[in-house]
């Protein structure tokens, strides 16, 4: 049964409007008000949660002038607060199911700390819903390294041979599909694709399109593309 590889953050799951909430409620907490253009400069220096851990631990110590005790916590602080705010996406686990019933084996891959990435699968109850997931701190290799895909394909006990990628992240999941030799599906979110990575096989607009399409495309005509 052919491997349906999904993302995690921003895929599965809506991590940036949970830190966006977090951001908010740790500003109105600090400083009795979350101004707007702080809270947006917080979101950026997160950098979708893919920036080096303590590259965002110092930016966000100078911006709002953290303790060294508050600097040393700042990280554990943020990753709480997001699993905190997560919100379940009604249309998630429907599309896992039909990618299923389709005969698909739905498998998370993700770039990660392990206890954090499995603490947002089990919240948002997706646990039942996916055949299990490969975390890059668990297994020392992220995405786009072909080798992570390869390992969730031993994970999921099939080979690559007809998996797909659905992933928000041009550089680790289209890169990294297009690496591992499997489509793509990107999800926009309302973004423009960057000209500098390879274009991806298909977009998206939402995890049950990019499903829709990859159902879609299971001919014979287009797996021979
Ligand atoms: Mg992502």
């Amino acid at each position: 049964m052919p491997l349906l590889l999904v993302d995690l953050d921003n895929t599965l799951i809506d991590r940036a409007a949970s830190l966006a909430r977090w951001a908010e409620a740790y500003l109105t907490e600090r400083n009795g008000e979350a101004d707007p253009a702080l809270v947006a400069e917080l979101i950026r220096l997160d950098g979708d949660g893919l920036r080096p851990k303590p590259a965002v631990a110092a930016d966000l110590t100078a911006l709002l002038g953290l303790t060294p005790q508050e600097e040393s916590e700042v990280i554990a602080v943020l990753r709480a607060g997001v699993l905190e705010h997560l919100r379940p996406d009604p249309a998630v686990v429907p599309a896992l199911e039909a990618a299923r019933s389709a005969g698909y084996v739905p498998l998370v891959v993700t770039n990660g700390n392990v206890a954090q990435q499995e603490s947002k699968v089990r919240l948002m109850g997706l646990e039942g819903h996916v055949a299990g997931m490969v975390v890059s701190e668990g297994v020392g290799v992220r995405k786009p390294d072909a080798a992570i895909f390869h390992l969730a394909a031993e994970a999921g006990g099939d080979s690559l041979e007809g998996a797909w990628m659905i992933g928000d992240s041009a550089e680790a999941d289209v890169r990294g599909g297009a690496n591992a030799g499997i489509p793509q599906v990107w999800l926009r979110r309302g973004r423009s694709y960057p000209a500098t990575e390879p274009a991806p096989t298909a977009i998206a607009d939402s995890f049950a399109e990019a499903v829709q399409i990859v159902l879609a495309s299971t001919g014979p005509e287009v797996r021979t593309r």
